[in-house]
């Protein structure tokens, strides 16, 4: 795969470093009061997903 005709230059998401997904591990206490580490997969918000940053919205607070 090469992708060498891109219109623009994507800035990768530093939310998710580009993949678009976002990785939360969350501990889990089983019945035998074991910690379960388990790592949830997120769509990044800041990204919708896309792995780079998206230039349209651009607001100050809101
Ligand atoms: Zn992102």
């Amino acid at each position: 795969m090469s992708e060498g005709t891109v219109a623009f230059q994507r800035t990768p998401c530093p939310d998710c470093n580009g993949t678009g997904e976002l990785r939360i591990e969350s501990e889990n206490i089983n019945e035998n009061f074991e910690v379960e580490k388990q790592t949830v997969i997120t769509t990044c918000p800041a990204c919708q997903g896309l792995g780079f940053q998206v230039p349209g919205k651009s607001g100050a607070s809101g």
